[in-house]
Order: structure tokens, then sequence, then C-alpha cells
């Protein structure tokens, strides 16, 4: 029997647009000196959580001893309406439902189909263990990693959501991703921020999403000249990819964005109570920025220019 061929069948069937599989071992030296390299400068900024268990991102074995094969799949959340471009922006990945809700409860019944196949084990990451998704994502043939950081899936683009089932079922690999960006540079120049230094790797002391979701306390002064309308993430470095030009609309219903989202003004936010953003964001990956971050964004920036 084909697992790999089974799995991705059902990885489709249940809503996901690409699966691939990668044999597990250690990330390559080259990748795992980027991190540490990356981590030593300081350009994980406000995200400490990226320096801790580094060895367990190096190595997925501490993640599920045994583990044979790293299996990937990817969910296109690109939105079918968006917001007027006078309101308060909101990255697309969080127009809709809350993203580790949506994958999450796919991929356990991803992992559950592959347990019945065959008596194995299997562990089910989505944002939640120290893994690094982009890179098995790479090795798995999904795509290549941006120099905006982002996995580009060759003719479908970044707006997609990750998720990784570890097994210890031996399955047949697929063949890493060797594309590149080739010799564009777009989003580095496209970044409001400069964030971006052309080595693949965002400074996240300087990244307005990083800045706008998980900072907490007072932005730095220099933002408010940079922050315009976003109130919540910031999508420039993938919204002038060449890659993202046939973006098409998701055809998952949960990552839809609401009409009361899409009708959300400055004024509503800027009055807006715990309950009324509970209401709203409760089943939304803003909630991660709380209520007072995202007024407080909202103070920082300022309103589009004609
Ligand atoms: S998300 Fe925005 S600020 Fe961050 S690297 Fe991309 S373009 Fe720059
Ligand atoms: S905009 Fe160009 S350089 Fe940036 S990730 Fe896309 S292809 Fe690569």
């Amino acid at each position: 029997m084909n697992y790999a061929a089974c799995i991705k069948e059902v990885s489709r069937a249940l809503g996901f647009d690409a699966c691939g599989v990668a044999r597990a071992h250690r990330v390559d030296d080259v990748a795992a000196a980027r991190y540490a390299r990356w981590l030593a400068q300081g350009r994980n900024g406000c995200m400490e959580w990226a320096a801790r268990h580094c060895d367990l991102r190096d190595d997925p074995q501490g993640l599920l001893p045994g583990v044979h094969s790293v299996i990937v799949v990817a969910m296109n959340y690109y939105p079918a309406r968006f917001q007027p471009r006078e309101a308060p922006q909101f990255a697309y990945y969080a127009y809709g439902r809350d993203y580790h809700e949506v994958v999450k409860q796919r991929l356990w019944q991803l992992a559950a189909a592959i347990e019945q196949m065959a008596p194995c084990q299997t562990r089910v990451c989505v944002d939640s263990a120290p893994i690094r998704e982009r890179y098995w994502a790479q090795q798995a043939g999904l795509g290549f990693i941006g120099l905006n950081n982002a996995l580009i899936l060759p003719g479908k683009g970044s707006y997609y959501f990750l998720g990784v089932i570890l097994t210890t079922l031996s399955l047949d690999p697929d063949a890493p991703c060797t594309q590149s960006c080739g010799e564009c540079h777009a989003c580095i120049q496209a970044c409001p921020a400069g964030a971006l230094r052309g080595d693949g790797a965002v400074d996240a002391r300087r990244c307005l999403s990083c800045l706008t979701i998980e900072h907490r306390g007072d932005l730095p002064q220099w933002v408010s000249g940079v922050l315009g309308n976003r109130v919540f993430g910031c999508d420039e470095c993938q919204k002038c990819c060449p890659h993202n030009r046939h973006a098409r609309p998701t055809t998952i219903a949960e990552l839809q964005p609401t009409d009361d989202f899409l009708s959300l003004t400055r004024e509503r936010i800027a009055q807006m109570d715990q309950a009324e953003f509970s209401r709203l964001f409760s089943h939304s990956a803003v909630k991660r920025a709380k209520l007072a971050g995202l007024q407080r964004n909202l103070k920082a920036g300022s309103l589009p220019s004609d």
C-alpha cells in the first residue's frame, strides 16, 4: 500500500491544497546556523518564545521519539472579499476563523486516518510545537522560503497556513523544492519598515506584523511614521510578491470574513469594549493582540493618503 499517496488523497478531501512528505532528520547545519545567528543578533525581537526549545526545533526526534516522516500540509486562506481601503487594516490571515482551530481540527482527522492505515504514532503541530514548519515544507517539496521569510508555493503563492504531522510511519518522501526568488527583490523594497535585509530573515524588531500583534506596551515612536492604517499585521511583503499575482480565494468557508468584520471602522474599534471584542474575535487570531493592542495600534497609525 502506498501510504503517502493515501495520505495525500485524504488531505485533499479535508480541504488542504498541498501535502508533502519529508524524511525526518536533524535540521541541516546551514539552516540551524542561520536560525542561531538570527537569535544571536536579537532579530527575534519581542518573540522571546523563538529562543526557547532550540534543541527540539533542530531535531523532531525530541517531539516524537522514533519519528520517521514529517508530513506537511498547506491550506489557502486568501479571502474572496476584502476590507475597504480606508478601514483599519487586518492581515488577510486574520480575516476568518482562527487558523489554529481550522487547521488543527482537520489535522487531527488526518492523523486519525493515518493511524488507521497502519500501526504508528502521530503528533500534530500547528504553530504550537517548536518545529520549523517552513523548513520542513521546503524539504517536503511544497515550496521554497522567500526573501520575505514566507513559504512560497510555486504557481500558488504564499497565502497559505501550514500544518505538520510527525509520524513513526516510514513514508516515501517527496523531493525537496529547489526553486528560489532568483533576481527578485520586490519584498525588500516594498517593506515599509526596513525589516527585510535580503538574507531571508525578518528583523522582528522592525516588522509591523510582529510589532502590531506580539509587542506589549507602547510601540517605538518611529512606528507611527510607517504604520498607516494597519491595526493587525501587515501583508506588504506578500502583496508585492509576483507569486501571489494569481492567488485564488480559499474554498474553506470558516476562513471567509463576516459582514460584521468587513464593516469595522476606526470609530467602532476606538469605542470597542471587551464584550464586543470577545464577541467579534474570540474565535479569531486577532485575540492574540488583545483589545488594548488593537486600540494602541489604531492610535499610533494614520489614515491612508490619496
Ligand atoms: S510583514 Fe510588513 S513590516 Fe514585516 S517584513 Fe513584511 S512588509 Fe515588512
Ligand atoms: S517578492 Fe520576490 S524576493 Fe520577495 S519573496 Fe516574492 S519572489 Fe522572493
